[in-house]
């Protein structure tokens, strides 16, 4: 039916008849999101992680090619408007009942439902079920005459009415508290984003107050002031502005944490930066290293990280083989950091988890030889780790070190299906150099 749209010529219609068209195409439109929640909502209920090769928003990502927060997007939109079953298996009705019988029939769109679902995030959960319904009844009946914009006014009303005087109780504030680090910026930057609670305030607060005062942890001083109080020179000297001391400040008080000790170890290693470069890099001092976060850091921020004394940093030549091997079945320190050099992240195909979040896995469990050699390690994140179990996912290793995950054969279908089976994720330079995937 769509390539019949698609292939018609509407060259010889009239005005009129062309918004009727459009108006027509658009409420066609939003009533296919009805089928897409309900096909969504029966695979979240009937198949298994092991069958989408991991989590369900992300096999629909690589399914689909959406990006990954758009696929979370889309599941968490069917959970709510969506059909529904118990696990009896009875019918339930959707969450947003009124919402979605609204988008069904096409009377409402994407940014309608939006604005609805904001307002639910919003309410006090000590609002009772009844009030909640009749709110949800009253903003889809209003959504199906305005515009997302003017509904979202309505609903901002409707807050008011419901409580004026904003009473929020803490299970309301620690719903919403988040903090986002976002992804890297060309230059290398990263916005920092989100919602703190009273409490984190307070103490974020202090934190700065002392490390963020003019003179403090300022990194244009030759030693710069970390504790104590600065003297006057230092503070005249001090030519930052207030929203550039708190972040130095916030960055001392993160540095010191590590350098504390305190944290212990993390998957393995001691919590601490893990910066993979090469000798040239670090020889010519420029370029940049990868952190086993999976960000970015410049050379010169490399030395400079290299001058604490409390970090220790680990430096690979790429050209020579490392090869460790240990006695234990536990991977070594040593080798964990080799880890961090040959695969970055999970090696999962599509995975984006960075290593410093990683388990290790033996890619060969056959464990009769007692050694764990690097060779037979690979990165795998927590989720795909548990698919890695006698009958179920297993992953073998390339000549060239690349880690192939395999399911089993009753589960070589959906989005994996002769694809391959390597991650690139963490090695954009695979994908645009000699090393093809085959
Ligand atoms: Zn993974």
């Amino acid at each position: 039916m769509v390539a019949r749209i698609v292939g018609h010529s509407y060259d010889a219609l009239t005005t009129p008849e062309r918004l009727v068209l459009l108006e027509k195409l658009e409420h066609e439109t939003r009533r296919l999101a009805f089928p897409r929640h309900e096909l969504i909502n029966q695979v979240a209920e009937q198949a298994t992680p092991e069958e989408f090769g991991g989590k369900l928003s992300h096999a629909l990502a690589d399914l689909l090619h959406i990006s990954r927060a758009a696929a979370a997007q889309r599941v968490a939109d069917a959970a709510d408007l969506g059909p529904r079953r118990a696990i009896t298996g009875e019918p339930l009705e959707a969450r947003l009942p009124a919402t979605a019988a609204a988008q069904r029939d096409g009377s409402i769109g994407d940014g309608h439902v939006a604005v609805i679902r904001q307002f639910f995030d919003q309410l006090p959960h000590w609002v009772d079920v009844e009030t909640q319904r009749c709110a949800e009844q009253h903003l889809a009946q209003q959504a199906v005459r305005f515009r997302p914009e003017q509904v979202r006014k309505l609903a901002d009303r409707l807050t008011y009415c419901l409580n004026p005087d904003g009473t929020f109780t803490d299970t309301d504030r620690a719903r919403r508290r988040s903090l986002v680090l976002g992804v890297q910026d060309i230059d290398g930057m990263s916005r920092l984003s989100g919602w703190l609670t009273p409490e984190a305030r307070a103490t974020l607060e202090v934190v700065l107050a002392k490390l963020a005062a003019p003179g403090m942890c300022n990194a244009d001083d030759q030693t710069p002031i970390v504790d104590g109080t600065p003297g006057e020179e230092s503070i005249k000297r001090d030519t930052r502005s207030a929203n550039q001391r708190n972040h130095d400040g916030l960055q001392a008080a993160l540095r010191a944490t590590l350098a504390s000790g305190k944290l212990g170890q993390h998957n393995g290693i001691p919590a601490t930066i893990v910066v993979t470069t090469t000798l040239e890099q670090l020889e010519s001092a420029a370029g940049k290293a990868s952190t086993g976060g999976g960000s970015q850091l410049p050379l010169s921020d490399v030395i400079r990280l290299a001058s604490h004394a409390h970090h220790y940093l680990a430096i690979f030549d790429e050209a020579t083989p490392i090869g460790l091997y240990h006695t234990k079945r536990i991977a070594s320190t040593g080798q964990r950091i080799v880890l961090h050099t040959k695969d970055r992240g999970c090696t999962a195909p599509g995975c984006d988890v960075p290593g410093y979040l990683c388990e290790v896995h033996h890619v060969d469990e056959s464990a009769s030889c007692h050694t764990t050699d690097v060779d037979n390690l690979t990165f795998a994140c927590g989720s795909h780790h548990r698919l890695l179990k006698p009958g179920g996912w297993t992953t073998r290793k390339r000549a060239n070190g690349d880690t192939e995950w395999i399911p089993p054969p009753h589960l070589d279908f959906g989005p994996l299906r002769g694809r391959p089976r390597t991650n690139t994720f963490h090695h954009p330079e695979k994908l645009l150099g000699e090393e093809g995937d085959p």
